[in-house]
């Protein structure tokens, strides 16, 4: 799959479902409304999505949501999906959790082939944690991350950049990671979706933190790219890596690589963008798949070049109205 501006289509994320037991304060609304259940697709569906854009040529698969993990049976899914890895159509299955599931799931995602996991942790102080998730228990969220290492997945931490919030701890969580031998991923919050909160009063800029860390950590910029969007520091100190996701202080379309499903077979191919296919419709329409090939090449044929993610003050609306729970971050 190549899209309009030459970029080959080798990564899908996968919102499993838009629901989450947390309610992080830059991801979502306190009383969100979720979609409609009787306008998801089954676990069999979402395996026959993903397993005609691995066909195309998709080499890496995230799951993701809202939090992919409360989502019922979805080691079964994880498990079927697994088979690409055994055939080698596959390089990588992987997730991004917010690890309040990990302690159940650590081993069976291993098990089923999983070599590497995201988690987000924001704050490693129980009271700041359980005020931006709203009611999560970082005890709970540390105990996962724990059972996922002694499962043997590698873990990385994402970690939202929060003025004012978490920005004190930021030295804190870069020597937690190296203690514990975990790479680390500093995120700007993106305009995505009505929260209860002004953007403004969240958003840290990345450039700012990667200032300030410099005058206390030897940082030095290394080409490693994970398939993400995420640009690499080596850190001196703890040995460990550092990314920093900057989609507004540094845009990084031009090397993007992906698009994104939600749970209702909407497919995004940009995540800062309105413009949509809908995949439901030609998945359903027949049992055979050559609709939903076409109607998949159709979309990437529509790839935008980019994003316009802005926070400032004249730019009070989000820049897309629906949620990063939906799309899948
Ligand atoms: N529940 C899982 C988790 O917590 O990782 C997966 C879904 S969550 C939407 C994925 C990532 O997106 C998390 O690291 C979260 O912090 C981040 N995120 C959510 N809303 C965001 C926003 N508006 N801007 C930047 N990152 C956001």
């Amino acid at each position: 799959m190549i899209d309009p501006f030459g970029r080959t289509i080798t990564y899908l994320r996968v919102s499993v479902t838009d629901r989450c037991d947390f309610r992080c304060v830059y991801c979502m609304a306190e009383d969100m409304t979720f979609l409609p259940k009787a306008e998801v697709l089954s676990l069999e569906e979402l395996d026959r999505l993903c397993s005609a854009f691995v066909r195309k040529g998709v080499r890496k698969l995230r799951l993701t949501g809202g939090e992919p993990l409360v989502r019922r049976n979805v080691m079964s899914l994880v498990r079927n999906l697994s088979r690409h890895l055994a055939s080698g159509a596959l390089d990588e299955l992987t997730l991004t959790t917010n690890g309040s599931q990990l302690p159940k799931y650590a081993r069976e995602l291993k098990a089923a082939g999983v070599k590497r996991i995201n988690v987000s942790v924001d704050s490693l102080v129980p009271a700041k944690f359980e005020k931006i998730t709203r009611w999560g228990k970082l005890e709970k969220v540390l105990e996962g991350v724990y059972a996922a290492k002694d499962a043997g997945l590698q873990v990385k931490i994402n970690t939202v950049a929060l003025k004012d919030v978490n920005e004190s701890e930021f030295d804190d969580l870069i020597a937690w990671c190296g203690r514990e031998g975990f790479d680390l991923t500093f995120i700007e919050t993106m305009p995505m979706g009505e929260i209860n909160y002004d953007r403004n009063d969240q958003y840290l800029p990345l450039s700012t933190v990667r200032r300030d860390l410099d005058a206390r950590w030897t940082l030095t910029d290394i080409g490693y790219r994970s398939g993400g969007p995420a640009r690499y520091v080596a850190c001196a100190e703890t040995g460990r890596k550092i990314g920093f996701i900057t989609p507004l202080t540094h845009n990084f379309c031009e090397s993007c690589n992906r698009v994104r499903l939600t749970c209702t077979g909407t497919l995004y191919m940009c995540l800062g963008q309105n413009d949509a296919a809908d995949l439901r419709a030609p998945l359903r329409a027949s049992e055979g798949d050559a609709l939903l090939e076409a109607a998949i090449d159709e979309a990437i044929g529509r790839k935008p070049k980019g994003h316009d993610f802005v926070i400032d003050r004249d730019h009070r609306a989000p820049a897309v109205p629906r949620h990063m729970s939906v799309t899948g971050g």
